[in-house]
């Protein structure tokens, strides 16, 4: 058997380790005699799965008690919709901070809810910065940032403090990288294929008394409050992703917890970025204090030499290094399950492809 690195933005790489675990359990989950995915959700088994799953993701984020945890459907991009939907009725306004992609993909949504005012754009210089002023409404119901941009590669360093607006948070492309106090958010949304398992699962972190402030007509199925109180169960919940999720918590608890992985990753991080900071060939658009740990673009001066890289690259076990279609270049997500050996390989890697197209150049 052959791993590769897989630097994939999502799905991405799962610790190799909770992988074998879901193997060796396949056939039989706990003696029940069939696998995970046969088990109803409404048995004690799958019980005894979700329950355990959100104790330990309550421990690893310190969740307060007054905070629900959801393990819901449709991907982050439900939730651009769901947020709005649920929390914007108040005042029929929101903020919202500009800073990429997927923010303005939550900008849209929001749109068809109510009245969206930009508290912050980074726009102006292609979001290769995160603004640090908010401009905020005096009537807003909420502001929401996407605290990691996962195509720039940028991340909000520090946490923006609203007063007493609730601060919403697309944490797809960071939850359970580094520590964040919970209390300081009205809700925390990830789609769970980056650092919490496979696709089909989303994960909201939502302060209950928030939930139930939706505007009329909202269905059921779109609706927080509901999700609270059936605990994730309105209807059969995706529970092979909720278990694989709860591997991958345990993983981490294992590993020790955040805080360990934070320091794991910011080691990672320095290291591409130190490398790409003293290379002659390769280069990172984004300013220093805004970089993410978890999603590195970078590029070489020419378009043959990126694909050539994205080519050999693959060739040597490192692959999905291509950068989003939007972007351009490549990009490497260096999300929990990336070890420090993987950031490391692709390091001597680049090193190696720069010396060789350095030496090319010299020749031409
Ligand atoms: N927000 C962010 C920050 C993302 O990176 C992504 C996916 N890459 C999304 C939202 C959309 O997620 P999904 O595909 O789960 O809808």
């Amino acid at each position: 058997m052959t791993r590769v690195y897989n630097f994939s933005a999502g799905p991405a790489t799962l610790p190799e380790e909770v992988l074998a675990k879901a193997a060796a359990e396949m056939l039989d989950y706990s003696g029940s005699g069939m696998s995970v995915m046969e088990l109803s959700h409404r048995s004690g088994e799958f019980t005894e799965i979700i329950e355990r799953a959100e104790a330990t993701l309550r421990r690893l984020m310190r969740i307060p008690d007054d905070y629900s945890v959801l393990f819901l459907q449709g991907g982050a991009s439900l939730q651009f919709a769901m947020v709005p939907m649920n929390l914007m009725s108040r005042t029929g306004k929101a903020d919202y901070a500009d800073t990429g992609n997927w923010s303005a993909k939550a900008i849209e949504e929001a749109g068809l809810f109510g009245e969206v005012h930009i508290a912050a754009s980074s726009a102006d210089r292609r979001h290769t910065y995160i603004p640090l002023g908010l401009d905020l409404s005096s009537d807003a119901s909420y502001l929401h940032i996407t605290s990691n941009n996962t195509l720039e590669g940028t991340r909000f360093a520090k946490l923006p403090d609203p007063g007493d607006l609730p601060l919403i948070a697309d944490m797809s492309s960071e939850i359970l990288s580094r520590d964040v106090d919970v209390e300081r958010f009205g809700l925390i949304y990830a789609g769970a294929q980056k650092n919490i398992g496979p696709a089909g699962l989303t994960l909201v972190i939502i302060r209950t008394d928030l939930a139930g402030q939706q505007g009329p007509g909202t269905p059921a199925m779109l609706r927080y409050d509901v999700h609270c109180e059936t605990k994730s169960r309105y209807n059969t919940p995706p529970c092979y992703s909720i278990y694989l999720a709860g591997l991958v918590f345990e993983w981490l608890e294992r590993s020790g917890g955040v805080a360990a992985m934070q320091q794991v990753n910011e080691a990672k991080a320095q290291l591409l970025y130190d490398f790409l900071d003293n290379s002659s060939l390769f280069g990172n658009p984004v300013e220093h204090a805004h970089r993410s740990t978890m999603n590195v673009p970078f590029t070489t001066p020419s378009d043959e030499l990126n694909e050539a890289f994205i080519s050999q690259a693959a060739k040597a076990g490192l692959v999905s290094l291509r950068g989003h279609r939007l972007v351009g270049g490549m990009r490497a997500s260096i999300y929990n399950a990336m070890p420090l050996a993987g950031v490391r390989a692709l390091t001597e890697f680049m090193k190696a492809f720069e010396r060789e197209n350095n030496r090319g150049n010299a020749r031409g």
